[in-house]
């Protein structure tokens, strides 16, 4: 989309590596499920002179001068996000989702507080209380898990930890979760323990703005979500709340946790929002699910056990024990295969983190390409045949050359 001109004659070295990824995108496919491409339109804002401002404060109340066009750029993003979520009140300045999530936790609560998160090898996230994350560090967390049989959070279990613990927050909304989510049901434990409401929906967020999957946010006290994921606006992110815990919120996200916000992000952000509020997007969210859907059901069918058997969402988690590799041993040959995933824990996982059983798969990225059911079948194919030939060069080599024919019939929008 760029020339690139300017980086060229003055930088070569950045332009080469800036090069080399760009073919390694259009060449190769993602199924990283929290990976997307955003449009011309969005990497264009980003690009932009909005990035030389400083704009401490919120509209109306900024510590520097000259803010008022700034203002309009972020009260659109704002505006937008609204009408996407209905939500009543957004932030639009967090830097990214773990900055997002710190800001709800110094709003709502104080360092030692009691706080209940889904375990992060049974599909929570860092940020909900892992004790190498400031989560775990500054907060007392309880972590809840998922059931060893169903793959599935049983709500009975929550309700019984949340009785034991009274945590001031109870956060759900999950980084390698396939099921839908009992929103209404975490609802109703937190208000009989007394406890905050917190939704961090970074997978998923596009699939509920696009109506496909149930929206926490007229339910919950507050709700994050990244804005890089399946929103495919730029790497950032936003807080939602209830117009009673606005100020509070503001508050933590500035001053308490960053200074000057990145307006052309914000820009970018708008730009995002823009695009999910049309109805091209909705079709766009129903395609990732049934791709996700077609996907599960090919692992199974060639005997790939996929955790809680299947999928609601965008992603799934898959067991390689079963098939006598680990996650890292199926990420790297996959990656020789020209095929991005990423490793993961399974539910119990007997092995260690660094070296986990499965291997997370998404849709999202290989949707924006316009793939579907006919080509997420090969694609299985082609992963199947890569595991059960790890070992011969040929069939990888061959694999990758099949799979750069495919990306380079749907290219990435973006290049
Ligand atoms: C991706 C993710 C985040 C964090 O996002 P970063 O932008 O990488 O900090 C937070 N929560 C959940 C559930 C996520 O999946």
């Amino acid at each position: 989309m760029f020339d690139y001109k300017n980086i060229y004659a003055q930088d070569p070295d950045v332009l080469a590596v800036i090069k080399k990824e760009t073919k390694r995108q259009s060449e190769e496919l993602e199924l990283i499920a929290s990976e997307n491409y955003v449009s011309r339109a969005v990497l264009e804002a980003m690009a932009t002179v909005l990035t030389n401002k400083y704009s401490e404060g919120y509209p109306g109340h900024r510590y520097y001068g000259g803010n008022q066009i700034i203002d309009e750029m972020e009260s659109l993003a704002i505006e937008r996000a609204k009408k996407l979520f209905g939500a009543e009140h957004v932030n639009v300045q967090p830097l990214s989702g773990s900055p997002a999530n710190a800001a709800v936790y110094m709003a709502f609560i104080k360092p030692g507080d009691k706080v209940l998160g889904l375990k992060l090898d049974h599909g929570g996230h860092l940020s909900h209380g892992h004790p190498v994350n400031f989560s775990g560090m500054l907060y007392n967390f309880t972590q809840y898990e998922v059931e060893a049989q169903s793959g599935r959070i049983n709500m009975d279990k929550v309700r019984q930890i949340a009785s034991r613990e009274k945590p001031k927050i109870i956060v759900a909304g999950y980084s390698a979760y396939s099921r839908e989510i009992e929103w209404q049901k975490f609802k109703e434990i937190a208000d009989e323990v007394g406890a905050f409401t917190f939704a961090d929906i970074a997978h998923t967020a596009g699939l509920i703005a696009a109506g496909e999957m149930a929206n926490p946010v007229p339910l919950f006290d507050v709700v994050t979500t990244t804005t890089h994921k399946t929103l495919r606006g730029p790497r950032g992110a936003i807080i939602m709340c209830r117009d009673k815990y606005a100020k509070q919120v503001d508050r933590a996200v500035f001053p308490g946790m960053q200074g000057g916000p990145h307006e052309h992000i914000i820009a970018a952000k708008a730009v995002a929002f823009g695009e999910n509020l049309q109805s091209e997007f909705k079709q766009y969210a129903k395609q990732v699910m049934a791709n996700a859907k077609t996907m599960a059901e090919e692992f199974i069918r060639l005997g790939y056990p996929v955790i809680s058997g299947g999928t609601d969402n965008h992603l799934m988690v898959v067991d390689m024990t079963a098939k006598g590799l680990s996650g890292k041993e199926a990420e790297s040959v996959l990656d020789r295969c020209g095929i991005s995933v990423s490793r993961s824990t399974i539910p119990n996982d007997p092995n260690p983190p660094m070296n986990p059983s499965g291997v997370r798969f998404g849709t999202p990225a290989v949707t924006t390409r316009g793939l579907k059911t006919e080509e997420i079948k090969k694609i299985v194919t082609w992963i199947n045949a890569g595991l059960e030939h790890k070992d011969e060069i040929e069939v990888l080599e061959k694999i990758r050359e099949e799979v750069k024919e495919m990306c380079l019939s749907f290219p990435v929008p973006s290049i």
